[in-house]
């Protein structure tokens, strides 16, 4: 062994090695054997799967795989705690995620030292990031626990979640999925990925000495038939997962149309884009945590690095130093930069992948030393000539590889930046914070760094754009996905009743009307007790019933035009008691294309469009609008028969509700988040891009304008298909849009048979969203369908009072037409 004198004349690393001596003694404790955690007790061991430690291919434990019993017997502990849990005070159960925060502290090197020896990451980094970041997310979220009823007022925990997580942050993204689950009231259960078990079982020990009641947490492992037992199982009432998109498809798919809340946090390839006046040893130190931190097993790992001509060169020299001295070993060695990867058929797809780019034509470079021969490791790697279009340019490696390509301009930065299928993370260098801030909102991605990157915390959201899946991890915006609207406040009875009552209404003030008008006559047809001085001729023009009425012929709207349908078929539309009211335009799958086109071309312009602009747009709709309501009002009445009262009432709700967006246009703002680093994470609402709606039969008009109204007032484009049954109204309402300065393609109203061309919608990839209100079939066609892109979907069959504002406006529809982005913006010399 060196001498510290010889250490200080060489100057070389020497290992420094952390003890595994109570993980080991942890392990044996339990004689290295697990079940599953069930309803607060511990099963029997079933069949057994080895986990290995990937620095040293041994095996360190063997776990129970679990089965669908194993699965059942948790789904039915977690509905019965529920209630309980529940109904707990706020505070209670924030003293509880408290109390985890503090268990994960005390055992905080028992946890970082199991979680290197059983995932292969470095000690330092579960030390100093991994487990620091768990006891960050209980502390936050207890907070959120406190605060529930007075920040989510009006939502109630969803139920039983069911939670599938990978093997890159074991316990990080159990932290990330428990605590907010926790917080809000529900119950969970909780299957780790198959290679990293341990630390979830640790943690439930933790929890259950702590006292959390018994089903509250259910940890069961096993394998990817155990997380679909969990995705498919009836009384599961919402799936949180976080993994490859490939499985991400497949639980969208499994969940289409069983009404489960579904968030999805997938895969990403994120761009890590330089500009010329980047400070690059900065840069270097960056690429460093972008993409070995975690040997590049990180979904947001920057693992495209974009260059601008002019100083790429001199980057990739100083890669290339900084490369040959990073350290690849033992992952208990502190000295450690990059520790093993996961497991060897993790490995193999990584080495494929590198072989595939050579093949390719991609320049390989790797460093000249070697790495431990033992084990799974792999030394950290460099692709230059990359093609944009080439596979490891494209598809996620998971692995310590760098790609790099270069660009000239700003906008192709944007292009190349987002030039893949995902958008879950970007990194952008440059000293100009002008160019960093005119950058970060034309990227597609769900968080950007500026001059930084994988900065974590529990306050911020995380989560993805496109197919990077979505729904957001942390801070406010994470919670949303834990919670939903107290449903007692509309039951479909209470509806029906509150409808009938309006009916009754109706038919009494017809019958008054009625009287008075009767009475009117009889008094018309008495003799005048005194004549009038002077008397009027009878007009001499012809009564207008006696000419032939003007044809009007509903269109379709198409990037600001009528346009006639491709296919030149008209529907009769008929009222409910058999009267012929209007035809209405048979559109299909070409004019939903020529929409989508149109909405595309207007969703740039439409997006960066001001606040304050959108929502004058929205008012000067509500003006003349309201300059036509009357011929509105007797549409609705002739489609529906709902009468001149109610169909009035619906007219002045349209109108109240285009002012209800007009007024969110300039008031829908993101946030600063209070994150523990020198600068600040703004969080900022943006526009999906174009959505697709296919509207209610409730309330032809009303519930049309409830939708597209939130979507464009915050900025996106849309394809709508109105009312199957009632779609003259919107017809008509194309003739208001034409006349309010609303820029072509922003509203597109296609008529016809309302599933064939939800489906469409759906399946069509340059379409980010789908919103389809109506029978629980094509909620389920909607979903299943959205999958192709990973789109994102708001479909229910779920009746809503569009007449009430607290069902039918307000931040739920904004949350749905907008996804978060947060930018982090360190500051500081
Ligand atoms: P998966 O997406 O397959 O696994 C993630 C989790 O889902 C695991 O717990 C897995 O169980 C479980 N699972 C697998 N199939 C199903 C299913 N049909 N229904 C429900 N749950 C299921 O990722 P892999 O571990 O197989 O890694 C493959 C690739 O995915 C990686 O190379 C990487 O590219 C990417 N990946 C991305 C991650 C991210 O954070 N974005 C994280 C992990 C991987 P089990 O582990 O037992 O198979």
């Amino acid at each position: 062994m060196s001498t510290v004198a010889e250490i200080f004349q060489t100057m070389e690393y020497g290992p420094a090695p952390e003890s595994d001596k109570e993980a080991l003694s942890w392990l044996g404790k339990r004689e290295r054997v697990f079940g599953h955690y069930i309803g607060g007790a511990w099963t029997e061991p079933g069949q057994l799967f080895d986990v290995i430690n990937p620095a040293t291919s041994k095996t360190i434990a063997r776990v129970t795989e679990g089965s669908t019993a194993d699965v059942n017997a948790a789904v039915a502990a977690a509905r019965r705690a529920l209630p309980a849990w529940k109904g707990l005070a706020p505070h209670a159960r924030a003293r509880f995620l408290y109390a985890l925060a503090r268990g994960v502290q005390k055992h905080s090197r028992l946890l970082a030292v199991l979680e290197s020896l059983d995932n292969g990451k470095s000690i330092r980094e579960t030390r100093d990031i991994d487990i620091p970041l768990v006891a960050r997310h209980f502390y936050h979220h207890a907070g959120w626990a406190q605060l529930l009823d007075s920040e989510f007022a009006g939502y109630e925990a969803i139920g039983v979640v069911g939670q599938i997580i990978p093997w890159n942050f074991p316990l990080l993204m159990l932290a990330w999925k428990i605590a907010p689950a926790l917080a809000a009231g529900n119950t969970i259960i909780l299957k780790p990925a198959e290679f990293t078990p341990l630390t979830a079982l640790c943690f439930a020990e933790i929890a259950h000495e702590i006292g959390i009641p018994a089903g509250v947490i259910n940890i069961v492992n096993g394998h990817g038939e155990t997380g679909a037992a969990i995705v498919e199982h009836p009384d599961v009432d919402k799936i949180a997962f976080t993994g490859s998109t490939e499985v991400g498809r497949i639980i969208r798919r499994a969940t289409a149309g069983s009404g489960k809340k579904l968030s999805l946090e997938l895969g990403g390839k994120s761009p890590f884009i330089v500009y010329d006046d980047a400070d690059l040893d900065s840069v270097v130190e960056g690429v460093v945590d972008a993409i070995w931190f975690n040997q590049g097993q990180v979904c947001c790992a920057g693992s495209r690095l974009l260059v601008q001509e002019g100083v790429a060169e001199r980057l990739v020299t100083k890669l290339r130093a900084r490369m040959e001295r990073l350290r690849v070993g033992s992952p208990l060695d502190k000295a450690v930069d990059m520790g093993a990867i996961v497991a060897p058929v993790q490995l193999e797809r990584i080495r494929g992948l590198v072989q595939q780019g050579v093949s390719e034509g991609a320049s390989m470079w790797q460093p000249s030393w070697a790495c431990p021969a033992e084990g799974c490791f792999y030394p950290p790697t460099l692709f230059t000539d990359v093609q944009p279009s080439s596979t490891i340019a494209q598809v996620e490696i998971f692995g310590p590889v760098l790609v790099t390509m270069t660009f000239r301009t700003p906008e192709e930065s944007v292009a190349l930046a987002n030039n893949t299928p995902y958008g879950l993370a970007a990194s952008i260098w440059t000293e100009s914070i002008n160019l960093a801030l005119d950058i970060a909102p034309k990227i597609k991605a769900g968080v950007v760094w500026v001059n930084s990157t994988n900065l974590f915390d529990a306050a911020a959201g995380f989560g993805g754009y496109r197919e990077s899946g979505f729904g957001r991890e942390g801070g406010r915006e994470g919670m949303w996905e834990y919670v939903k609207r107290v449903e007692s406040r509309h039951s479909k009875a209470e509806l029906l009743a509150r409808r009938a009552a309006t009916i009754e209404e109706e038919a009494t003030a017809k019958e008054a009307a009625a009287k008075e008008a009767a009475a009117k006559e009889a008094a018309a047809t008495r003799p005048p007790t005194h004549l009038p001085s002077t008397l009027h001729p009878p007009p001499s023009t012809l009564p207008s019933s006696a000419l032939p009425a003007i044809d009007r012929t509903p269109k379709l709207f198409i990037g600001g035009k009528q346009a006639r349908p491709d296919q030149g078929y008209t529907r009769r539309i008929v009222s409910p008691s058999g009267v012929l009211v209007g035809e209405a335009p048979e559109g299909n799958r070409k004019d939903i294309r020529n929409a989508v086109e149109a909405a595309q071309a207007a969703a740039k312009g439409w997006g960066r469009a001001t606040g304050h602009n959108r929502g004058q747009i929205l008012y000067y709709i509500a003006e003349n609008f309201s300059a036509r309501a009357q011929d509105f009002a007797e549409r609705i009445d002739a489609m529906t028969e709902c009468g001149t009262r109610r169909a009035k009432q619906e007219v002045e709700a349209s109108i109240s509700r285009l002012f209800t967006y007009g007024a969110w246009a300039d008031k829908y703002d993101g946030a600063v988040h209070s994150v523990p680093i020198r600068g600040v994470a703004i969080a900022m609402n943006e526009p999906i891009g174009v959505i697709g709606i296919t509207c209610p039969d409730e309330h032809p008009l009303l519930g049309m304008l409830s939708l597209v109204a939130p979507a464009i007032a915050t900025g996106n484009t849309t394809i709508v298909i109105p009312s199957h049954a009632f779609p003259l109204a919107a017809t008509d309402f194309y003739s208001v849009l034409e006349t309010s300065d609303v820029p072509a393609g922003v509203v597109n109203i296609v008529t016809g048979d309302k599933d064939t061309l939800a489906k469409v919608l759906a399946e069509h990839d340059d379409v980010e969203a789908v919103w389809y209100f109506g029978a629980r079939d094509g909620v389920r066609m909607t979903e299943l369908a959205s999958a192709s892109n990973m789109k994102r979907t708001w479909a229910t069959w779920h009746e809503r009072d569009w007449l009430d504002a607290k069902d039918g406006e307000g931040r739920e529809f904004l949350r749905a037409a907008t996804q978060v982005k947060n930018v982090w913006v360190p500051y500081g010399e």
